[in-house]
C-alpha cells in the first residue's frame, strides 16, 4: 500500500459516486437460441452484424485493458454465450490474466451438457443458469423452445464437472405462479444450487411488458415455508440488503437465505422493488465493444469502434477511465419505464 503505483491502480476505476467498478461482464454474442418472453421478442432482428463483433482477441485486449485498472472479476454473457464458437477458448484467455480473480458464466443452459467440462478447464469457476421453471409446458410458454430436459442434463453436467457455486436465476413476475418457485427451490436444494428470484427490469418491449411483484416478501414467505434463515448481511453489501459473501465473489445485488449453514440457499435480486444501484461494482461491454456503464441508462462509450479505428491501448484506457468516472449514480427503471430501448440480451445481463 506504499507504493503510489499501488495506490493510484486501486482507485483507478472509481466512479463520481466514490463505487470502486472491479467487475465486467462481457456479452460475447447477442444471438440466443431461447425468446424468453421477457427479455428478446420471437421475431427479433436487431442483431448486431457479424462484421462488428469483436473477435477473441480484440476483446481478450479490451478486457485486458480493464484487469490492469483493477477489474478483478469477469462474466461472460451474452445473448447466449455458448453459442459463441470457441468460447471456452476465450474464457481460458481470461483466466489466465494475472489479476482476474474470478471468472464466471451466464448460461441458459441449453448446450451446458457439452461445454461445462471445457469451461471448467478453462477456469470458470462459477456459473448462473437461467431456469425459470420446471414444468414443461410453461417452460417451452416462456422460452419459445421445447428444450427443458436439455436444461437439466445441462445443470447435472456442470455439477459433475465441478462448478460452484451453480446459481439458478429464476426471473418472477406478477403472473408468475407461486407454486411453480416453490417446485424450483425444492429443486435447488435437493441439488445444491442456489436458486434466485429476479424481479424483471423494463428493458426493451419485453421487459416492458412485465409487472413486477415484490420479491422480497415473496422470498421472506418461501424461505419461512422452508425453514430457512436470513443470510448473514457483508458490511458495504447492497443497500443493507443482507448481502452475502460468498466464496470467490464478492458482495452482489442478492438479498440471501441459507438453511444455517451458511451458505446461500434462496436469494432476491429486487432491482424494482428495492434496488441496489449505490453498491453497484460493475460495468458491461457488448459484442461490438461498447461500453455501457448502466443497464437502465444509455450511457455508453464506443470502445470496439475505437480499437478497430486503430486506438492504442493508453487512448483505450483514457476513454475507459473518462466512461467510468461518468457512470450514472442509478437506474430510472420505476420512474421512467419507457426508456431503455434496448433489450437485456444486447447489453449482456
Ligand atoms: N443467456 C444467458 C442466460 O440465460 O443467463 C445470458 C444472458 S441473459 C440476458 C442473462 C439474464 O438476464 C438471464 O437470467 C435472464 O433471465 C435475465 N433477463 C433477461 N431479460 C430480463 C429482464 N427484462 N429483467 C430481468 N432479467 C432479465
Amino acid at each position: 500500500m506504499d507504493d503510489p503505483a499501488a495506490v493510484r491502480d486501486l482507485r483507478a476505476l472509481t466512479d463520481g459516486f466514490g463505487r470502486r467498478i472491479d467487475y465486467l461482464r462481457v456479452s460475447v454474442t447477442d444471438r440466443c437460441d431461447l425468446r424468453c418472453s421477457y427479455c428478446l421478442p420471437k421475431d427479433f432482428k436487431g442483431f448486431e452484424t457479424p462484421a462488428n463483433w469483436l473477435t477473441h482477441a480484440e476483446m481478450a485486449r479490451l478486457i485486458g485493458l480493464f484487469v490492469a485498472l483493477g477489474v478483478g472479476k469477469v462474466r461472460l454473457t451474452g445473448g447466449e454465450p455458448l453459442l459463441r464458437r470457441g468460447v471456452a477458448d476465450l474464457a481460458a484467455a481470461i483466466g489466465a490474466m494475472p489479476g482476474v480473480s474470478d471468472l464466471s458464466v451466464s448460461t441458459n443452459g441449453t448446450q451446458l451438457a457439452r461445454h461445462a467440462r471445457a469451461l471448467r478447464a478453462a477456469g470458470v469457476t462459477r456459473l448462473n443458469v437461467s431456469l425459470d421453471t420446471l414444468d414443461a409446458d410453461a417452460f417451452s410458454r416462456i422460452t419459445g423452445r421445447d428444450c427443458l430436459t436439455d436444461v437439466l442434463a445441462g445443470l447435472a453436467a456442470a455439477r459433475d464437472a465441478g462448478f460452484a457455486p451453480i446459481k439458478l436465476n429464476s426471473v418472477v413476475h406478477a403472473a408468475t405462479p407461486q407454486a411453480h418457485v416453490r417446485r424450483l427451490l425444492d429443486y435447488a436444494v435437493a441439488q445444491g444450487f442456489v436458486l434466485r428470484l429476479i424481479e424483471p427490469m423494463p428493458m426493451g418491449t419485453c421487459g416492458q411488458g412485465m409487472r413486477h411483484t415484490d420479491l422480497n416478501a415473496l422470498g421472506a414467505t418461501l424461505a419461512a415455508e422452508a425453514g430457512l434463515i436470513p443470510a448473514m448481511p457483508v458490511a458495504g453489501g447492497a443497500s443493507g440488503q443482507g448481502s452475502v459473501r460468498q466464496a470467490g465473489s464478492g458482495p452482489g445485488p442478492a438479498r440471501y437465505w441459507t438453511a444455517g449453514h451458511g451458505a446461500p440457499v434462496l436469494g432476491v435480486i429486487t432491482p424494482m422493488s428495492r434496488h441496489f444501484c449505490a453498491a453497484c461494482n460493475r460495468v458491461r461491454l457488448g459484442v461490438d465493444g461498447t461500453l455501457y456503464l448502466c443497464l437502465g441508462q444509455e450511457d455508453q462509450v464506443p470502445l470496439g469502434r475505437m480499437l478497430r479505428a486503430g486506438a492504442t491501448d493508453a487512448e483505450l484506457t483514457r476513454a475507459i477511465l473518462a466512461g467510468i468516472a461518468s457512470k450514472p449514480e442509478r437506474h430510472d427503471f420505476q420512474e421512467k419505464p419507457e426508456r431503455i430501448v434496448r433489450f437485456m440480451a444486447q447489453t449482456g445481463g
